[in-house]
């Protein structure tokens, strides 16, 4: 049989479509963000990079690069095994507390992604809660929709921070069978925000349990960088939090908080979580120093929402049409995978801005779009490039502007 044949076909498809993948080569330069290299089919050139979820370039921060340095110095590269066999490193255990500390909850477990806490602790809890039944938000990320199929549990999804969808839906379910309100706080493609005091209100009308992906939102929100719940004093009040170091915190890994019962549970009994090496100890000492810094330091959150308010004044000023939220993630949206990745090309290969095509199916088709992360360290004349690139882009490509 011709695999490969099989494997050129679906690939083929996709291309027709506009959505293959093509990844930006990019070498990060430390000290020069948001600047990188680009290694392209002409060489290697200095870009601006517009769409990185080191939000705040922690990635490249003095105290976390020590932090990471100084672990490695001290205790090498890998952690040696599995949790269980060898692998718990005294710094696991020091930023699971950290990260208790951080969402005021009993216990903390690690994760090596965010992605990997989604899908282990959804199909951890849906799996062996007898007849637990879970309600999804339908715009859920892709790590918890597969730990909740992987979980086998009865699925509920209800309609996009609607909470009176909420509401009649947990009311249809059974008033004995545990139920799992699964949501998260910043929707990362939209950008939007959920009614957290609402949902959380109606979870427990009906007594289920919530289960929160804060993973656009540590380190970004609340005084501490405790995510939404914290901001809006809800953290107490939801039954597990779950989130990332890779994004804000600029280093890797994810975890979830909540009871001691409950972390104990999972760490007890997700095989995502078990049968799987342990993270280097230099990133469990790197991601503490980084949720250190930001629990204490509000100048990065304070710079980086001025950058964004100025780029979105400045679209409304030139008429870019972008999709208005309450967050940090600007989508200007195109529509088209074919302009969407024309447009990212243009971009990159005349200004050397790069921002990638947002296609499907990271989003439905048809609403493809830019997505644009403004970090504390874009600058005035980084905003006002990018915003004379887009006009131009606008005018050549004949895009329709928003009516002011
Ligand atoms: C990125 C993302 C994750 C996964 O986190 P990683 O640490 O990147 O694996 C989980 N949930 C949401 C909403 C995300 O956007």
């Amino acid at each position: 049989m011709d695999f490969d044949a099989l494997f050129t076909a679906q690939l083929d498809a996709l291309k027709q479509e506009g959505n293959y993948r093509i990844f930006a080569d990019l070498e990060r330069r430390c000290g020069d963000f948001p600047r990188a290299r680009n290694h392209g089919d002409e060489g290697a050139r200095d870009v601006t990079v517009w769409c990185s979820n080191d939000y705040l370039g922690m990635g490249q921060h003095h105290e976390v690069m020590q932090a990471m340095k100084d672990a490695i110095d001290a205790c090498g590269t890998g952690a040696g095994g599995t949790r269980n066999i060898s692998g718990t490193n005294h710094y696991h255990l020091l930023l699971e507390e950290e990260l208790a500390d951080l969402h005021g909850k009993e216990a903390a477990l690690l994760f090596t992604s965010g992605y990997v806490s989604n899908w282990a602790a959804l199909s951890t809890l849906g799996a062996r809660l007898p007849g637990a039944v879970i309600l999804s938000d339908a715009g859920n990320h892709a790590s918890m929709i597969e730990g909740i199929r992987h979980s086998r549990a009865d699925k509920v999804i209800w309609r996009h921070n609607d909470v009176e969808d909420l509401d009649r839906k947990l009311a249809a379910v059974g008033p004995d069978r545990p139920k799992i309100v699964a949501f998260e706080s910043v929707y990362s493609m939209d950008g939007d925000i959920c009614p957290m005091a609402e949902i959380v209100e109606v979870a427990e009308k009906h007594g289920a349990m919530t289960y929160l992906d804060e993973v656009h939102a540590v380190g970004l929100y609340g005084p501490r960088g405790g995510g939404i719940s914290e901001r809006e004093g809800l953290a107490d009040r939801i039954t597990l939090i779950e989130g990332t170091l890779g994004k804000a915190y600029g280093v890797v890994g994810g975890y979830i908080t909540g009871s001691a019962a409950m972390c104990d549970f999972v760490r007890s009994f997700a095989s995502g979580f078990i049968f799987t090496t342990a993270l280097p100890p230099a990133v469990a000492a790197a991601a503490q120093a980084s949720i250190r810094h930001l629990k204490s330091s509000d100048m990065e959150r304070m710079k980086q929402r001025r950058q964004v308010a100025r780029l979105r004044a400045e679209l409304d000023r030139i008429g870019i049409p972008h999709m208005a939220n309450d967050s940090h993630i600007i989508p200007v949206m195109i529509k088209d995978p074919v302009k969407c990745r024309m447009i990212s090309d243009i971009l990159m290969d005349d200004w050397g801005i790069y921002v990638q095509p947002i296609n499907y199916p990271t989003v439905p088709k048809g609403t493809e779009r830019l997505r644009i992360t403004p970090s504390p360290l874009h600058s005035d004349e980084d905003i006002a490039r990018l915003v004379e690139a887009l006009s131009e882009l606008w005018s050549h490509c004949a895009l329709a502007r928003a009516v002011a």
